[in-house]
């Protein structure tokens, strides 16, 4: 059980961790998407749930942002659902690229796409998404990611759709190569439509938290009760996560984060620790692989502090994974509740 005085010394860490990275950083910034959003480069919001349901939140939690990539977990959860594992791997593998998330490479001895973390891999989850049309796939699509946020107002922003589906060479590219080589069948406007709808939702830190947290949580919304995708798959959309979820930063973020996370170019970060939390972080500004800078620091650095590597040893950290961010050790230590405890590193 976590008491009051537990959550508030932990809040006092995060505060201080969130306030310090808000100040650095910004020298690796190279872009904002779209370039307009500098105006937004102040906004900074973290926040975590657990599997319990308990939540924290620093900073501009109630800020919303698009979940451009994030929303390529949703899809791919959504395709494994309809189609099965069999049935999807065909039509999308599981290896990470290496290449940036937009590129124009396939894996051509499996004639599929690497992976459904990337545009190419995404576009075809959004073809293997069950519906009549795009507006029942892109409905169905809400449907789970409303279970997985419990948002249930959760919408696409329509302007954004629409300045996306005016500036889509790139993405109507990689479609129509990939139909000219058989990996992708239909019409590539319709699937277009349903990946791009799905990057326009906009969602809160705080609810994108709860989100990683229903797939630490098995899929089922801990702060809800309700199951938002088959338990069967979790395993298969959070090990794509963990090698696939950073473009072509996974395997340094694997390594040294060591989170299953997925990333957007809004500059949102979605987390999560099997059976224990959910994270995620909004800041944009963005490194040269489409990750938010900040995102990126204030992860590696909760993983460090709070031993949040999924194999982390739990004698690395104060806290160790089992004790899920809370500063037990500041009342042990008999600590002023609130006081932000010395860091006892080597
Ligand atoms: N809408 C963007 C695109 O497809 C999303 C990309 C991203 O977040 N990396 O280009």
């Amino acid at each position: 059980m976590v008491s009051e005085a537990e959550r508030r010394a932990a809040r006092a860490q995060l505060e201080e961790l969130v306030e310090r990275q808000a100040r650095v950083g910004t020298a690796d910034v190279v872009g904002y998407f779209p370039p307009e959003n500098v105006a937004q480069r102040d906004v900074f919001a973290l926040a975590g749930t657990h599997v319990d349901g308990t939540q924290w939140t620093v900073g501009d939690h109630a800020h919303r942002f698009p979940l451009q990539s994030i929303s390529k977990v949703f899809t791919y959860a959504l395709a494994l659902e309809d189609n099965g594992r069999e049935a999807t791997l065909t039509r999308v593998g599981v290896e990470p690229s290496g290449d940036p998330f937009n590129a124009l490479t396939f894996d051509d001895a499996n004639r599929r796409p690497h992976n459904p973390m990337v545009n190419a891999g995404a576009l075809v989850a959004a073809d293997l998404v069950a519906g009549s049309g795009p507006e029942e796939k892109i409905e169905r699509l809400m449907e789970r990611m409303r279970l997985h946020t419990g948002n249930h107002d959760l919408a696409v922003d329509a302007d954004l759709l629409d300045a996306q589906l005016a500036d889509a060479d790139r993405n109507l590219g990689i479609s129509y190569l990939m139909r000219s080589m058989g990996m992708l069948t239909g019409d590539v406007e319709d699937t277009l439509r349903v990946y791009l709808a799905a990057c326009s939702v906009m969602v809160t830190a705080t609810e994108l938290s709860v989100a990683g947290a229903t797939l630490a949580h098995g899929g089922v919304n801990p702060r809800t009760g309700e199951r938002a995708m088959p338990r069967t798959h979790v395993r298969d959309v959070v090990g794509v996560m963990f090698t696939c979820g950073m473009y072509d930063a996974a395997g340094e973020w694997a390594y040294d984060v060591g989170i299953p996370a997925k990333s957007g170019v809004s500059g949102g970060i979605l987390g999560t620790i099997p059976n224990h939390l959910g994270l995620a972080v909004f800041s944009p500004g963005l490194d040269v692989h489409g990750n938010s800078v900040r995102g990126v620091a204030v992860c590696r650095e909760l993983s460090d502090r709070f031993g949040l590597h999924v194999f982390a040893d739990p004698a690395e950290s104060r806290l160790g994974r089992t004790a899920d961010l809370v500063w037990t050790e500041a009342d042990e230590a008999g600590g002023e509740v609130g006081d932000v405890v010395e860091e006892v590193d080597g």
